[in-house]
Parts: structure tokens; sequence; C-alpha cells
């Protein structure tokens, strides 16, 4: 199918951005690498009357690690200049890595990290590593900017804190204190494909006592929104994360994980595997914390 008629505008700074997608008068609509905004306009599925494409906003580009150690990412920061970034890769490797499980390279070359957080697909990466690297959002509208901790900004299915008139102008990631170790696993019906379910691990060692201080464990796949499991972490806390200790988070991630049937897998197909995968999740994580 064909979209629906649309204008184009590409605006150069973020309050020009801003007042378009605040107008009452049309319905925009933020177009970043238009990787999932571009099958839903063919399919019809959205009917926006002007797309305001931010890509072209010089200051939403910028990919940099600031003075405290946080890693931001610009709005027009395509995935694959994300995840090929020695900053990131050294410091945030869990995010390059989830970024490798996205698509193909022709998708990531032009969809966004913020664009995935946005749309918000409960089944993509995205979300899910940045719960559990513990991001924040930062959106710009018309009553003024805001920060939003990933816990928070995602609300449903293809919901967030972001309301139509605003924009997400860039995500922010904390440093990671020496002595994590990550992984990031998912389970695919073929490679490329959005995540029948995963998971995000990240582990923190305790060196004096060789046993796990923190751990965050997010589930994509598994629910309306990214997944943190509590009861899953409490297993690892304080444990040597060996079989005894994963076997114990796999036996709560099988408990507390309530996925839902759709046409991809059944509830049970998920939970099953959201356990497999959490097993060498785990194991590979704490092999990484140095
Ligand atoms: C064949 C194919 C395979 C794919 N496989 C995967 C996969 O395995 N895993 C996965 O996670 N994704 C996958 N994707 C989707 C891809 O990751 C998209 O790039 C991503 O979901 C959206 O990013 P985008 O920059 O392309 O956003 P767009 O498509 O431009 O926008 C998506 C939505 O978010 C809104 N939006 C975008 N940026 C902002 C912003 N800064 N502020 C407010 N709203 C904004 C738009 O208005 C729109 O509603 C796939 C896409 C295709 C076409």
């Amino acid at each position: 199918m064909k979209p629906t008629p649309f204008d184009y505008t590409a605006p150069t700074t973020v309050p020009e951005a801003i007042a378009l997608l605040a107008d009452d008068s049309r319905e925009a609509k933020v177009l970043a690498g238009g990787q999932s905004l571009i099958p839903m306009l063919n399919m019809r599925l959205a009917r926006p009357e002007v797309l305001v494409d931010v890509t072209r906003i010089p200051e939403l580009g910028r990919l940099a690690v600031d003075g405290s150690g946080a890693l931001h990412i610009g709005a027009a920061v395509r995935q694959a200049r994300a995840a090929s970034d020695p900053a990131v890769q050294e410091g945030w490797p869990l995010l390059a890595a989830a970024i490798g499980h996205i698509g193909h390279p022709q998708i990531r070359s032009r969809g966004t990290v913020c664009g995935s957080l946005a749309h918000h697909d409960p089944a993509a990466e995205l979300p899910t590593a940045a719960l559990a690297l513990d991001a924040s959002v930062v959106i710009a509208g018309p009553r003024g900017t805001r920060t939003v901790a990933a816990e928070d900004f995602f609300i449903a299915t293809f919901s967030t804190a972001c309301a139509a008139d605003e924009l997400v102008t860039e995500v922010v990631l904390p440093p990671l204190a020496p002595g994590h170790g990550w992984a990031f696993e998912e389970l695919t019906r073929r490679h490329g494909d959005f995540a029948t379910v995963g998971t995000a691990v990240l582990l923190e060692r305790d060196t004096a006592s060789h046993t796990v201080r923190t751990a965050r464990v997010v589930f994509c796949g598994a629910g309306p929104v990214p997944v943190r499991l509590p009861a899953v972490e409490a297993a690892l806390v304080g444990s040597d994360a060996g079989e005894r200790a994963v076997t114990a988070a796999a036996r709560a991630a099988l408990e507390h994980l309530a996925p839902s049937d759709d046409i991809h897998a059944g509830a049970v197909y998920r939970r099953e595997g959201a356990a497999h995968l959490l097993v060498r999740a785990c194991t590979t994580a704490w092999e990484r914390c140095s």
C-alpha cells in the first residue's frame, strides 16, 4: 500500500521542531530513521499530515561522554554509529551488543537509538538495554524540557511518556563502575527478527568477596514493557553466580514472568526460553566481570 499524502519538513533547531509538533491545525509526527514509521505509513496504520524530520538538527547528532562520565546519545544518532563508537564499545558494550541484534545492517544504518525508544515495540532490544543500563530519556516540548528515568518512560506497547507534541532529544546512560559484566541474549525465529524473547543482564562483582554486589536483569518480549524482575536479581545478589544461584534465578524468572500468547510464540515457550537465556546470560556476564 501507499501512504496517505503528507508534507515533509526538516527543521534545523529543536524549538522549530517543537513548534511544528505543537501546531494543533494538523497532525504531525517525528520522523527519525523511518525504519518503523515508514512501514506504518505504508500500511496506513499512521496517517500524519506532516512529518518532522529531526535528523537534520545538528545538536541532536551529539554522541559524547560528558564530564561526569555519562554517555549522551542525541535523537539523530543512528544505531550503527552508536554501536561502532569506541566510547560506547568501551564503556557501554551491552548497548553495542543489543544494537547488533536489531534487524540487519541496512536497518541499523538508518534507524536511530532514540527512535527505537520512542517507538517502544515491547520486543525491541533497545528499551530493554536502556532499562538495564539505568538510562534517562530527555524530552523537550512546548511545556519545557524534562528528564524521565527509563523505568517510567515505557508505559505500554507503543506508548511512552513522550507526548505527541514532544520530542525525545537524547538518551543519557550513566557510567558503569569497574567490576561490571554484561550479556545480551535473545531468541529469534530467524536471524535479524525482533526478539521472541530476550534478556539483558548486568552484574557487578564485589572484588573483596567475589560475590555479586548488584544485578540488573531485564527481559524483552515478555510483556507490554521491558520487564525487570526483583526476584531474579535477589537470587543473584550475594551469590557466587554459580550453578545453584543461576538456577534459582531461572526458577524465579519462570515463576514471575507473565508473557502473553501471540502469533509469534506462546506464553509457555517465551517463559521457558527466557529462563534458558537467563542462565546463559548470567554465566557470560559473570565471566566478563573484571
Ligand atoms: C526489516 C526491519 C527489521 C527490524 N528489526 C528490528 C529488530 O530486530 N529489533 C528492533 O528493535 N527494531 C527492529 N526494527 C525497527 C528499527 O529498530 C527502527 O529503527 C526503530 O524501531 C525506530 O527507529 P527509527 O529511528 O527508524 O524511528 P522512526 O521509524 O522514524 O520512528 C518510529 C516512531 O517513533 C517516533 N519517534 C522517532 N524518533 C523520535 C523522537 N526523537 N522523539 C519522539 N518520537 C520519535 C516516530 O514519530 C514514530 O512514531 C526493524 C525494522 C525493519 C524495517
